[in-house]
């Protein structure tokens, strides 16, 4: 394995709460600064402090990921004020269930600006600093969803994008070192999965019970299991691992 000769800078969107603040505390821990972006500025302030105790770098970004504008200043403030980025890790996102008889077209657009636009915009705007390094990891969330679920078809296109979208990133941005890589979990217990059980009016303990009985390994998954996959994924050793899918799940899901 070969060690950076500088401390590399890492991009994590959606990285307020959830597994993007797994991912965000763990990739601290593993020596890099960490950008922490989220729609609300102020609400990333607990991650990054949490990082800067334990002897971290980090900088609060707001910014919205599916507007161009704001992506490009945003990434462009996190080059002048942390370190230029080379570590991107897609990872905000919104739900907005329904069948698709009932689906509007605005929760359409919704959940396909956020995780498709958003990440495309976010790829590109970081792109320009792993081609001028020579270096680059791009860690995409999917979702088992992708390969289907009742309730979600805008979020099971959006998710199936995103590993189309890796995989063509893998092969466009091979040659100059840089590697791109999904991460499709199955059940993470987050906000997102207490909203999921909220909506359907299911107390959550009870929805964890159910969905567990399915999981081979028998509990639910953590942030901090998707941020070790992510950890490998922007390790300097994982530099021939490019456009996989990992389903992380507990068990084989694929
Ligand atoms: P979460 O708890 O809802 O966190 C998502 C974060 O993304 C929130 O802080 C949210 O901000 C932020 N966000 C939403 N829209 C944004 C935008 N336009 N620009 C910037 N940030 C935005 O969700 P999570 O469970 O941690 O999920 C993280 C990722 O993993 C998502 O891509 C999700 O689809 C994927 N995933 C989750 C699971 C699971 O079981 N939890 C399973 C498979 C895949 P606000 O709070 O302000 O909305």
């Amino acid at each position: 394995m070969t060690t950076p000769t500088t401390t590399r800078t890492a991009i994590v969107t959606g990285a307020a709460r959830g597994i993007g603040a797994g991912v965000a505390k763990r990739l601290a821990a593993d020596g890099l600064a960490v950008a922490v972006l989220d729609l609300d500025e102020t609400a990333c302030k607990s991650v990054v402090t949490e990082i800067e105790t334990t002897g971290g770098r980090a900088l609060a970004v707001g910014v919205d990921v599916a507007d161009e504008e704001a992506v490009q200043a945003a990434v462009e403030r996190v080059a002048a004020e942390l370190g230029e980025p080379t570590v991107l890790v897609n990872n905000a996102g919104i739900l907005r269930d329904n069948l698709l008889f009932k689906m509007t077209t605005t929760d359409w657009d919704a959940v396909m600006n956020v995780h498709l636009r958003g990440a495309f915009l976010m790829t590109r705007a970081v792109q320009t600093y792993m081609t001028k390094a020579n270096w680059g990891r791009v860690v995409n969330l999917s979702s088992t969803s992708a390969l289907g679920n009742r309730g979600q078809a805008n979020y099971a296109a959006a998710k199936a994008g995103i590993q189309g979208f890796t995989k063509t990133l893998a092969i466009e941005l091979g040659k100059y070192g840089v590697t791109a890589n999904a991460i499709a979990p199955g059940f993470i217990e987050t906000e997102m999965t207490k909203a999921t059980a909220e909506r359907i009016g299911v107390p959550f303990d009870d929805f964890r019970t159910v969905l567990v009985k399915e999981i081979p390994v028998g509990r639910a998954g953590q942030p901090a299991d998707v941020a070790h996959a992510v950890s490998f994924f922007a390790s300097e050793g994982a530099g021939f691992v490019s456009g996989q899918v990992l389903y992380l799940a507990g068990g084989p899901k694929s």
